[in-house]
């Protein structure tokens, strides 16, 4: 064989079916060849990964830059993505987000036909990592028009922010202020837009796939009331408000609507043992549905308290009955992907401005980053304390991702012809997260812990994009990814 590009060796490689001694050969982008350091071509470039874990390059399908400027975000969160061993990040974005700053006053939802043509050359010259757009849905036209999204612009994804559809007049009357307008939908959606969405979903066909946000926010409104009337502002008081029901009540409706319809569901964020158990069922009655759940929601205890206001995320932050409940479904397959909810939100964005009415100490700080933790935590929490196996946490954060976005196997697999995305993981050396250790400049979850299961080098389509503490990828070395209409997903 010839020399290639790139040879990783000497490493443990963690492929979808288990583990064994050897490396992978990378040569113009893609892999080659996977298999023990014997049979690897010689290269132009060896490294030597020690030991360590050699696994697919990550993919983190839930991510929200837009809080200050867009290309700003993508451009830094997209770096800190590396520093975490993600190749691939899916992009949540409004069309009133795309390329103007959280600042922005008249967030109007457009057409995404007004927005996305000329957003997209600018951000392949922002991008550190490979990305993917989740668009949301908060129109009937956007909604008509999602064959055309997925035709012309491959965005098979669409989010349905079911808890917020009311618009700012809900979220007013819920003690939000105009929070619906700082996710850029103020006047809401009902259910005809979802039906709609749903239904061109659908009809265009794989990989096209509704995401949902689900949680009743007009009942969880009563819930805030009672809390406000204690003057509560902990953690725990922001679990009570949002009870699980309301997680449950939502993924069951919308399971049926999904039957109706015939439309693949993607529950993003799920919290709650009740929740999973509305998805089991769902499943069981036919509905194609697949769950994404993220390292806060199984690990942190809202009644611990710590990260106090900055945990305040919606769904909120639970306990340990629901951590059982999750950890049990990712061991079962029944949830099959893991997400971060990354929301870059700077410091000074977690006081006042934010959730607008100041005199509600209880909203202060909301939304933290987690891309750069993502891997470390649950490899911490998950495998090495006995609740999930390594080769099941990487195809949560890889190979499961990559089929729900419909892009596997280019992506989220160690295999001739992916993409050549390749992370190596340290699995013994333990780093506290603080601010020498995470590089997003925003709020971030896990802070204070001690995590390991560090990524040591990141790789991306054959270029190192971090190694040995630093970052290497240059802005631009990302690229926009199209998806391709008939690739089959997860579902
Ligand atoms: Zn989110």
């Amino acid at each position: 064989m010839s020399t290639v590009d790139l040879v990783v060796k000497n490493g443990r490689v963690v492929t979808e079916g288990g583990i064994f001694h050897g490396g992978v050969a990378i040569d113009r982008g893609k892999i080659i060849c996977v298999g023990s350091d014997i049979h690897l071509p010689s290269a132009d470039r060896v490294i030597d990964a020690k030991e360590n874990y050699v696994m697919p390059g990550l993919i983190d399908p839930h991510t929200h830059p837009g809080k200050r400027d867009f290309f700003t975000d993508v451009r830094n969160e997209s770096l800190v993505g590396a520093v975490g061993g993600i190749t691939t990040m899916g992009a949540i974005v409004k069309s009133s987000r795309m390329g103007v700053g959280w600042t922005d006053k008249s967030p109007t939802p457009v057409s995404y036909r007004k927005v996305f043509p000329a957003m997209k050359d600018e951000l392949n010259k922002v991008l550190g990592i490979d990305l993917y757009f989740n668009f949301a849905i908060v129109t009937d036209e956007q909604a008509r028009e999602i064959p055309l999204y997925a035709k012309e612009y491959g965005v098979t994804s669409f989010k349905f922010y079911l808890g917020y559809m009311g618009g700012d007049a809900a979220s007013r009357k819920a003690g939000l202020g105009n929070f619906s307008s700082r996710l850029g939908l103020p006047d809401g959606f009902d259910d005809g837009t979802v039906y709609l969405g749903f239904k061109k979903i659908a009809e265009t066909g794989p990989p096209c796939i509704a995401h949902i946000h689900a949680e009743n926010m007009p009942i969880v409104r009563i819930f805030f009331e009672e809390i406000m009337k204690e003057g509560r502002c902990d953690l725990a008081a922001w679990n009570r408000r949002s009870p699980p029901f309301c997680e449950a009540h939502h993924i069951h409706s919308y399971s049926y609507l999904a039957k109706i319809t015939g439309c693949p569901l993607y529950v993003v964020h799920l919290s709650t043992a009740e929740g999973l158990d509305e998805v089991v069922k769902a499943k069981n009655d036919g509905v194609r549905i697949v769950a994404e759940t993220g390292p806060q929601w199984l690990i942190i205890d809202s009644h611990d308290d710590p990260p106090g206001s900055l945990g305040k995320v919606n769904p909120p932050i639970r306990d340990s009955r629901a951590h059982e409940a999750l950890w049990w479904g990712l061991k079962g397959g029944h949830v099959k992907c893991l997400g971060t909810d990354h929301v870059p939100n700077l410091p000074d964005q977690c006081h006042g401005d934010l959730l607008v009415t100041p005199d509600t100490e209880i909203f202060k700080g909301t939304g933290a980053v987690g891309m750069q933790t993502m891997f470390p935590a649950i490899f911490t929490y998950g495998v090495l304390g006995g609740k999930i196996s390594l080769e099941e946490l990487v195809n949560s954060c890889a190979a499961n991702n990559a089929k729900a976005a419909g892009l596997y196997p280019m992506k989220g697999t160690l295999s001739p012809g992916a993409d050549g995305d390749v992370v190596v993981m340290d699995p013994k050396t333990p780093k506290k997260v603080d601010e020498s250790t995470i590089h997003s400049k925003a709020n971030a979850f896990f802070r204070g812990r001690e995590l390991r299961g560090w990524p040591v080098t990141t790789i991306l389509r054959g270029q190192m994009v971090f190694d040995g503490g630093e970052i290497t990828g240059k802005p631009g070395v990302g690229h926009y990814l199209p998806r391709t209409l008939g690739t089959p997903n997860l579902v």
